[in-house]
Order: C-alpha cells, then structure tokens, then sequence
C-alpha cells in the first residue's frame, strides 16, 4: 500500500475509535442494511427541504413506513422533558372540555387561562358553545409556523404563552391524573422504557406563606406509580425545578424546596433544574453560587440530590451558564447547544461521561438550530461524547412522544442503526435507573432487530 493511503487509512481508523461503536451483530447488520433502503423509499416522498419545513410534513410522515419503524424501536429513557409540554393542543383539550369544572379567562399577558377558579372567568363548556372558539383555543395551546419565525426571543414569547395557560389547570389534580396518563400511554406507544421528566411543583403566583408542596408531589408520585403498575416495562420520576427569570430570593426559597421534597422522595425526586430562557439570564446575580452552597450542605447531611441543568441553549450568546453546569457538577446537560465553542468543556464531558440531552426538533422550530444537519450533537456523538435523544415539548410543537425528532435525525444526520442504538444505550447509562432499564430494553431491542431483519422490502 503507498504511504497516502496508508496515512489515510490510519486517519480514519483514529477519527471512528472516539465514536467507539460496538460491533454489529450479524442481524444488526441486515438491519440496518434494510432500514437504509426504508430511508431511500422515504428520500423519494419528502426532499431534504421538506424536513426542513417541519410544519409542512410533521403530521404525513406518521403514514410512512420509516416513522412506523421509528416508532416500534424500543428508545431507552427520554431524559428530557417538561411536564406541560406533553401533549398536543388536540389532547389538551380533550381533557379539559371533558371536565365540567374548568373555566377560562382572558388576562393582559396571556389571552387564555385555564383554571379550576371561577373568579372573573366562564366556563369552559360555555365558551366552546361557539364553534369557532375551539378553532381559537388549539391555535392558542401550540406553536406553528407563523409563532416560530424570527430570533429565539421571539418564538419563546409565543412559546411561554402555552405554558402559562395551562399552569392552573395542569396542577388540579383531577387534571394531573388524566394528563399524566394520556402522555405516559404517548411515550408507551412509542416503546420508550422510561420518562424523567421536568416539573414546576410551584405555583406562578407563589407566596411567602405557601407551604412546601409536598401533598402535590405525594399524588404526582402515586399518578406515575400506578402507571407503571399497569405498564411493567415503563418506569418515570421527576426532576423539579424553579425557573431562571424568577428573582433570586425566590429561585433560592424554591431550591431549597426542591432538596426538602428529594429528601422526603428520594425514589420519585429524581433531581434538580432551572429551566428558562437562558438568553436573558442574570449571571451577574451569582444564582449558581449560592445553589451550588445549598447543594454542598445538602450532602454533608446526606442528601445527594443531581442536578440536571439546562445549558448551552443559546446562540448568539457566550453562555454563561454551561461553566456553572460544570462547575456545579450536573450529572447531564439539558441541550448544551453553545458548548461547541468551550473544547476543555467538551473535553471534560468526554472524560467524566457527561450526558448531552439533545432536541433537535424543539432547537429547529425555537430557532437555536434551524438545520439539524449542522447539529452541534452530532459533532458531540463522534467525538463519544454520550449524546441523547429527546423531545422537549413535543405538544407545544404539535405531536407526542419521541419518534418524529428519531425520524428527523435519521435521515439529517447521516448516521446508521449503530449510532442510533449507541445514542439509546446513552440515554439508558444517563437515567437515573440504568440497570432496571437496561434489563427490560435489551430484550426489546433484539425482537426489533429480529423484526427490522425481516421485514420485506
Ligand atoms: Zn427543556
């Protein structure tokens, strides 16, 4: 062999041992083999374009044979999620019509409020009496085309609104239970093993005087408990959080909150978060510092609650906020967009295996990644660094569970059934019940395989 060839045969041999794949079975091998001609029969329905105009193909490409593959494939834990952003507009109000003691009303910042108060409100059966008004409420409880157009900024503006609506309504119990179940059966359809999910156990108004939340958490707790005891091979927690624009008095009070509600559930309270939109947060306040003290003290007696923060979802900004995930010690890292620009933090991700939840469809439609083939995760990937796969908010954006950002990947990223399964084995190493899930994942991933193996083309 001549020396070029030979250096260049030592180039590629060192640029795939970071990626570190495992070798294919046999039956992985015509697995793949045939889910890569499943993506050419798909290439000749929809163009790259279309995937990049997501709001154009989000609800067709349910009907093809690649997204019905996508969603058979049994997909690990999905770590990142928020509690409020499950379900699509559809759902949502599929429960709330069913229930005759929710009432909407209209306040300056958010046209729609739903809540079971009946102060300054109507009821909500009375409201859809007109037609029309229903059309108004799913326009009102989702995101589309026109809402994420522009910078960041913009779209989480429209984007909070959904929130915000929902709030009140989502923290009645009776709602809780009948959303809880509807978005965990999403995510079972799906043959995902296992949900951690992110949630608010405080209200937006929240007083001094408020006690902990703990009744709230107990009955949250028992919702997903009995899920899972219907559905064996499902298992969920909650990572609570606080939220990043609120004042720091507050942020700390509620962090505080949060470690007392990890101590009273350690099972259940899977860990700790401040979500939010990260562009506008105050570093000059010193919030971490003073989380980081909590934390600290936390463990000294015992209590060793994670803590899983958002970072790195921003674009046009430094980002302040992935040196306090590092520095704090987060067990993961929610997005982590911008840390393709710090090396010894990616270094250090590598090293310490350092979960990346990535989302590439909430990244495209917030306007942080509009094109996922420049996704920086996928740089992440090969460099083995554990990235995983999630869906954010899939109901704010129009669909449920996970299958739709797998699909989207898929046919972005240029990748095969190899990195697909070593982004699932991540998400199984990054949850916080790594062997149970494993346990029950790895004999579902054999039927598929055996499954996708056979299938006719
Ligand atoms: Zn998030």
């Amino acid at each position: 062999m001549g020396e070029f060839f030979q250096q260049r045969q030592e180039l590629i041999a060192q640029d795939i041992k970071d990626l570190a794949l495992m070798k294919p079975t046999e039956l992985e091998i015509l697995a793949n083999l045939k889910l890569s001609q499943i993506k050419e029969q798909f290439s000749t329905q929809y163009s790259i374009d279309d995937m990049l105009d997501f709001w154009s193909i989000r609800d067709s490409v349910i009907n093809t044979r690649l997204f019905q593959i996508f969603k058979k494939m049994p997909k690990g834990a999905v770590l990142h999620m928020h509690y409020g952003g499950m379900l699509p507009a559809v759902d949502v109000l599929s429960i709330l019509k069913n229930d005759p003691e929710i009432y909407i009303k209209t306040i300056d910042n958010c046209p729609y409020i739903f809540s079971s108060c009946q102060t300054d409100s109507i009821s909500l059966t009375q409201y859809l009496e007109n037609p029309e008004n229903e059309k108004t409420l799913l326009n009102v409880l989702e995101t589309n085309r026109e809402k994420s157009v522009g910078l960041p900024s913009e779209c989480w503006s429209s984007f909070m609104q959904i929130f915000t609506s929902t709030l009140s309504a989502f923290s009645d119990n009776r709602i809780l239970e009948k959303y809880i179940e509807l978005a965990f059966t999403r995510f079972y359809e799906d043959n995902v093993q296992r949900v951690e999910f992110r949630h608010m156990p405080f209200s937006i108004q929240a007083t001094e005087t408020d006690g902990l939340p703990s009744e709230n958490i107990a009955f949250l707790k028992n919702v997903c408990e009995r899920f899972t005891s219907n559905h064996p091979d499902f298992t969920s927690g909650a990572i609570l959080c606080t939220i990043k624009l609120f004042s720091k008095e507050r942020i700390i009070k509620e962090t505080e909150e949060i470690y007392m509600l990890h101590l009273l559930f350690p099972k259940f309270v899977l860990g700790f978060d401040i979500p939010g939109e990260e562009e506008k947060y105050r570093e000059d306040e010193d919030i971490f510092g003073d989380i980081h003290r909590i934390s600290e003290n936390a463990k000294k007696s015992g209590n060793h609650c994670p803590i899983f923060l958002h970072a790195g979802e921003v674009v046009n900004k430094p980002g302040p906020t992935v040196y306090d995930a590092f520095a704090i010690g987060s067990k993961r890292i929610g997005h982590g967009i911008s840390l393709i620009k710090h090396p010894q933090l990616l270094r250090i991700a590598k090293k310490e295996k350092i979960t990346i939840e990535s989302c590439p469809i909430s990244n495209m439609i917030l306007g942080y990644v509009r094109d996922p083939r420049v996704h920086p995760a996928l740089a992440y990937l090969f460099q083995g660094i554990p990235v995983t796969i999630s869906s954010d908010d899939p109901g704010c954006f129009g669909y449920s569970g996970v299958t739709h950002d797998w699909v989207w990947i898929y046919m972005l990223w240029g990748i095969n059934l190899m990195h697909v399964k070593k982004m699932i084995e991540n998400s199984i190493d990054g949850c916080t019940e790594p062997e149970e899930v494993r346990r029950v994942w790895e004999g579902k991933w054999q039927e598929f395989i055996e499954y996708l193996a056979n299938l006719e083309i």
